[in-house]
């Protein structure tokens, strides 16, 4: 029988709920016990998708090819498994399923509720993620704060979640916030008291408070907290804003709440071993000479767009002791020749992901400056479609050359929409998602990285290199180290006469951790210390 943790927030949203059930995930883990976890968005949206990064940030890809919330990308990146499509539920997902069902015929007769209908549907699919992944622990974190009206129908499904296992086996950590008074100099526990008190109306007692602040926080505020929300002591948790988000599991195993936890939940757990963990915290806070690399996209100015490469490049770079600076480059200002100067002042550059025309020919333009400066080169998805397409239009001469997403009239759509995809007319869930087998040539720069013939990596994309064009890339200078055998696609490009410029169709960033640094990122990295050198 797996048990449960359910994470809920109070007070604000945005104070690092997702990292902190995360890193309560690496405790767990660091005890030997199985752990999953799984996100509930109260949204109406099917999934992430669909939105604009704008609305929710990166969309992060599992290897079963579900469209996720961000927060699954940094469970992985704690607890070092692999999350599937059970492990992130939206409001859209339970209504559309329960009314699919209501119009099959399923319920006749019956009138369909929230409760019991929905909550019940929301149960089912919180048990399936122990049943799909074998955890003996589920960490279930509740998107949203107690008191939102979208999250009520989750929380009453984790209030009656208590009777569908034995009591003693679910915990509910609340993670609140405490604000600081500049005038007075104080730190404030009521809106925390507030928060609990709502969570109690609907008949949830936490077990455990994390209170996120950027204060320091002295035992008298714990010990009200303590009294007035009717929490133990040592389960009252102080959690300070932290610069680096990857120390947070052992502030937490510090503060004693993986103990408090297994006592708790009587688990039987191994000691602790958090040293490789510590081992790599270490390199990170002994990392202090800067590696600088430009990240050429639109939605710079907000950085949760590109939260997995960001994350992929720190975990890179510490291999090498050194620190990642990430220079934020707006490719649409590239258009307008704003901000050159940022990307002739790094050491290496990457083109992330991402879609639409806008901002695509100031990719174009960095991917012509990568190749022709021979500064190392990352493109990742559309990345590497535009270094294919600036290498087309300036190597091959094609004139006009483009992806027929950005130009459908185009003379030469190097780069095309996948065959499977022309008859396709929904927006959710029918890209070419999730793993795809990828088969290495020898002698690339792709292999080196790898060390391997064939590996796995996580797709999210339509359109595709065009096979037509294959022969005048590759007769000029152009390698496809990888390809999908099966499917005759090409997965990764790599130019030959240079020293780092290499596309993935695919999305290593996915599959980077602080634990084991994607090769890829790596020997970019390796190219952007040697390009660096005098
Ligand atoms: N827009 C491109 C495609 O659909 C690239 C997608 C991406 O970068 N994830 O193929």
């Amino acid at each position: 029988m797996p048990k449960y943790i359910f994470c809920t927030g109070g007070v604000v949203s945005s104070v690092g709920k997702g990292v902190t059930a995360a890193a309560i995930g690496r405790l767990l883990k660091a005890r030997g016990i199985r752990v999953a976890i799984q996100k509930l968005d109260p949204y109406l949206n099917v999934d992430p998708g669909t939105m604009s990064p704008y609305q929710h940030g990166e969309v992060f890809v599992t290897a079963d090819g579900a469209e996720t919330d961000l927060d699954l990308g940094h469970y992985e990146r704690f607890i070092d498994e692999s999350l599937n499509r059970t492990c992130n539920v939206t409001s859209g997902q339970v209504y559309s399923y329960v009314i699919e069902k209501e119009r099959r015929g399923d319920f006749l007769g019956g009138t369909i509720q929230v409760v019991p209908h929905i909550t019940n549907e929301i149960k089912r699919r919180i048990a399936l993620v122990a049943h799909e992944t074998q955890a003996e622990v589920v960490l279930v974190e509740v998107g949203g704060t107690v008191g939102d009206i979208e999250s009520q129908p989750f929380l009453e499904a984790i209030r009656q979640m208590r009777m569908s296992v034995p009591r003693e086996d679910t915990l509910f950590i609340h993670i609140t916030y405490l604000p600081y008074i500049m005038a007075t100099g104080e730190l404030k526990t009521k809106p925390t008291q507030h928060s609990v008190r709502e969570l109690r109306s609907i008949g949830i007692q936490p077990h455990v408070i994390i209170a996120r602040t950027d204060y320091p926080v002295t035992p008298d505020i714990t010990n009200k907290i303590s009294l007035f929300c009717d929490v133990d002591q040592e389960a009252v948790i102080p959690l300070i804003t932290h610069d680096l988000l990857y120390e947070i599991p052992l502030i937490l195993e510090n503060a004693g709440l993986g103990k408090y936890i297994v006592q708790r939940l009587k688990l039987n757990p191994a000691e602790p071993e958090l040293s490789q963990w510590k081992s790599i915290i270490a390199n990170m806070r002994a990392a202090n000479e800067v590696i600088r690399v430009a990240v050429v996209g639109k939605y710079v100015e907000l950085h949760d767009a590109y939260m997995s490469v960001k994350e992929a490049l720190f975990h890179a770079a510490t291999v090498f002791g050194k620190r990642i600076e990430i220079v934020w480059v707006n490719s649409g200002d590239l258009e307008k020749a704003i901000g050159n100067d940022k990307i002739e002042n790094v050491d290496g550059l990457v083109v992330p992901g991402g879609f639409g025309y806008r901002g695509v020919e100031g990719k174009i333009l960095a991917a012509r400056y990568a190749r022709e400066n021979r500064v190392p080169y990352l493109g990742l998805c559309l990345g590497m479609q535009t270094m294919c397409i600036e290498f087309a239009r300036n190597v091959l001469n094609l004139s006009g050359a483009n992806s027929s997403e950005f130009n459908e009239g185009t003379p030469h759509p190097v780069i095309d929409l996948m065959l499977e995809q022309r008859s396709i007319t929904e927006m959710g869930g029918t890209m070419r998602l999730g793993l795809y087998e990828c088969q290495l040539s020898e002698g690339s720069i792709a292999h080196q990285a790898y060390q391997t013939d064939q590996v796995q990596e996580r797709h999210r994309h339509r359109f595709e290199f065009n096979n037509r064009y294959r022969s005048r890339f590759a007769e000029n200078g152009m390698r496809f180290s990888g390809m999908n055998i099966k499917n005759n696609l090409i997965e990764i490009a790599e130019i030959i006469d240079h020293p780092f410029m290499l596309g993935s169709q695919f999305h290593p960033e996915f599959t980077s951790r602080p634990t084991s640094p994607h090769p890829l990122f790596v020997q970019f990295i390796d190219a952007c210390i040697k390009h660096k050198l005098p």
